[in-house]
């Protein structure tokens, strides 16, 4: 598919209408999870023959959308999830936002969508970043949460690949993704719904994985859970990841086991991270698959200690209860373990600033 080869050139047009501030500092002292948006978008089309065009970034705006319009019936959509921190001494930062664009596309790929050349989504990212500086929220847990996006655009209801395409970064200012905070969240073992199976698109960051997520996450909810965990799609056995985060156990010995990439699994940039920040911690990992009925046995036995949810929006999150139909058990007392507080105090030390980058992971943002 075209694509530009030297980067974009942004239109930058500043809305004429911002937020007052006074109106802004208001809404930060109770910031919830993508409730609360800045001012401006990013924006970049796509068509066939033409490529890339059109890079502005401008006042946030609804899309006009055709009722014929492509995204609506076949849901050719994918997006990233990223954050930039205002660190202690004034910067403002991302986190490996090249992961993210090349993530990006590689979900373009697997759902038949044209690749944007990773230069131009870093500048759509960064460009916005800059004008709405001031909607990085400064608290303790708290970050600009970045929602990059492309969907078809075509008015056409045949099924094929759109001829068009709308790219779009918005930006959120976050608090805690969990209402509970730093607390250990609850799970609810899926035992009637999986979220992606070999061949399908679980590897892609797209709308639609989501879309047949939430009937399982609301039946989490039912049952008392804050997320839901879904198991393999062909066995019903191993523990695969939670709607939107990736997951680890941490055992006995100290080591650490999380279920193996291959297809039916997002390839966590934080489950990368703390890899990474484990291996230098002395710690062992292995990827290797793990089913719940050891998951179980080893909880009993007292072989697992603790286990945590890791993603971009809630960082590290400990799990300290699961349940499923015929029963439940706690982990870890139902409290943060030790292991997981570890790794997650050093990737958030890292991602604020606060420890010696020394992976070169934080990207500062120039000129804010
Ligand atoms: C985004 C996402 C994750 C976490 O990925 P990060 O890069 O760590 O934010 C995990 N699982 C699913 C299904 C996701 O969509």
């Amino acid at each position: 598919m075209p694509s530009t080869t030297s980067p974009l050139t942004f239109d930058i047009k500043p809305s004429a209408n911002p937020l007052p501030e006074a109106d802004r500092l208001k809404a930060f002292e109770s910031l919830g999870f993508g409730t609360l948006f800045s001012d401006h978008m990013a924006v970049i089309r796509w068509s066939e023959g033409k490529g890339w065009h059109s890079a502005e970034v401008t006042a946030r705006a609804p899309f006009p959308i055709d009722p014929a319009s492509s995204i609506l019936h076949y849901a050719q959509e994918i997006f990233e999830g990223m954050k930039a921190y205002r660190t202690a001494d004034g910067r403002a930062v991302l986190f490996r936002p090249e992961e993210n664009a090349r993530r990006f596309n590689e979900s373009a790929r697997r759902m038949a969508m044209p690749e944007l050349p990773e230069a131009d989504f870093l500048a759509a990212v960064e460009k916005l970043v800059r004008i709405d500086a001031r909607w990085i929220p400064q608290g303790e847990g708290s970050s600009l949460y970045l929602r990059p996006f492309m969907f078809a655009s075509e008015t056409f209801l045949g099924v094929r690949p759109s001829r068009e395409y709308i790219f779009c970064v918005i930006a959120s200012p976050v608090g805690p993704y969990f209402k509970g905070g730093a607390k250990p969240v609850s799970i609810w073992v899926s035992q009637d719904y999986t979220r992606a199976a070999p061949g399908g698109t679980g590897a892609a960051k797209c709308g639609g994985n989501y879309a047949a997520s939430l009937v399982a996450q609301a039946e989490a909810y039912g049952k008392g859970c804050d997320q839901v965990v879904f198991l393999d799609a062909a066995e019903h056995k191993w523990v695969e990841e939670l709607g939107g985060m990736n997951v680890f156990f941490v055992m006995a010995d100290g080591s650490l086991v999380t279920p193996p990439l291959g297809g039916t699994i997002l390839p966590g940039i934080t489950r990368k991270s703390l890899i990474t920040l484990a291996h230098e911690e002395g710690i062992t990992v292995e990827e290797k698959p793990y089913s719940f009925a050891e998951w179980k046995a080893d909880v009993a036995s007292g072989k697992l200690k603790e286990a945590f949810a890791c993603g971009t929006a809630a960082v590290v999150a400990a799990i300290g209860m699961v349940k499923y139909p015929d029963g439940e058990f706690q982990i870890s007392d139902g409290q943060t373990g030790p292991v997981t507080a570890r790794l997650r105090d050093a990737l958030i030390g890292i991602q604020r600033g606060q420890s010696n980058d020394r992976h070169g992971w934080l990207h500062t943002i120039a000129g804010v």
